[in-house]
């Protein structure tokens, strides 16, 4: 694995938070930029309640994904940034550039995701 340039990868990430923090602004602001035109009719009103709905899952993810961008700079800082946060190797460069704020290696995070479909299913009375 090349060694990682810590600099370029705290820009990145610091970057990468900035883009989303300005998503989340922009997002608000056409929200409350649609409010504004008033509410016609029933029609109208639903599209708007839709939209909201969608705006709070959008920014949920996002918050989350600021939150994963927190915990990465400080990974950077202690130096244990890229390394699997459950079984301790080393995160791919491949998946660390399309995800730089990434905890778990490939393999955790589908077992992961094996697990909470698992889980998912469990609740609701599939298994
Ligand atoms: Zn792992």
């Amino acid at each position: 694995m090349k060694q990682p340039d810590r600099e370029t990868i705290r820009k990145q990430l610091i970057s990468l938070r900035e883009d989303i923090l300005e998503e989340i602004r922009r997002k608000n602001a056409e929200a409350a930029g649609l409010g504004d035109e008033g509410v016609g009719d029933m029609e109208d009103l639903g599209l708007i309640d839709n939209l909201g709905e969608f705006l709070h899952l959008l920014s949920d993810r996002k918050r989350e994904e600021i939150i994963l961008i927190d915990e990465a700079l400080e990974r950077l800082q202690e130096g244990t940034y890229g390394q699997c946060q459950e079984c301790g190797n080393l995160i791919e460069d491949e998946r660390l550039e399309v995800r730089p704020f990434a905890r778990f290696c490939t393999a955790c995070k589908a077992r992961q995701e094996k697990e909470d479909h698992l889980k998912e299913g469990v609740a609701k009375g599939k298994l």
